[in-house]
């Protein structure tokens, strides 16, 4: 008895690893090993990777290390992924950035990194030296921005002053703000 619930039990987390790495297959995750994971569930935090190079530090959500080399997947909420496959800018910038520390940190080849909209097929996001010069251009602007006395909205996206983290202190916000009760 003890031996059939065995096989048993084993059968079952056979179909299941089995399910889950077609599911994973249908909606695109590459295969591979999840050597890095960050989310409030987890005991112990991983470490934030750096780049003193570029001053910059993140945390990925979710590494894949798979022959092809290492992996970063980003998983966002968006309620509205951008159209025909693209990827926001915000997400843009954070995925080549995590390219960049991910190189940098483990010293391997990282072929591309993933963005996942809720259950959309993930939107690859590859380093490509354009990619790396905006990213940097861009690093360069925040900097300049954090130093300078004011700075004007570079958009007129209603969206993105709504999820955004500053918007209860920014002046130029075009959504208003009002402090949950
Ligand atoms: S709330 Fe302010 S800082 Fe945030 S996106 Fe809008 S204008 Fe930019």
């Amino acid at each position: 008895m003890v031996l059939f619930a065995a096989l048993l039990a084993l059968l079952v987390g056979v179909f299941l690893l089995r399910v889950s790495q077609r599911r994973k297959k249908s909606i695109g995750i590459p295969h591979g090993d999840v050597v890095y994971q960050d989310h409030d569930s987890q005991r112990v935090s991983p470490p934030t990777l750096v780049s003193e190079r570029l001053g910059l530090r993140g945390k990925p959500d979710c590494l894949i290390r798979n022959q092809d080399g290492i992996i970063p997947v980003e998983l966002k909420k968006s309620a509205r992924p951008p159209a025909r496959g693209g990827v926001y800018p915000n997400h843009l910038i954070q995925v080549l950035a995590y390219i960049v520390l991910v190189r940098e940190h483990y010293g391997e080849r990282v072929p591309y990194g993933l963005v996942l909209y809720g259950d959309e097929e993930p939107r690859k996001v590859y380093a490509t030296p354009q990619n790396l010069e905006w990213l940097e251009n861009v690093i360069l602007e925040v900097r300049r921005a954090r130093s300078a006395k004011s700075v004007d909205r570079s958009h007129t996206q209603r969206s993105r002053c709504r999820g955004c983290g500053m918007r209860e202190s920014c002046n130029q916000s075009l959504e208003s703000y009002t402090r949950p009760v």
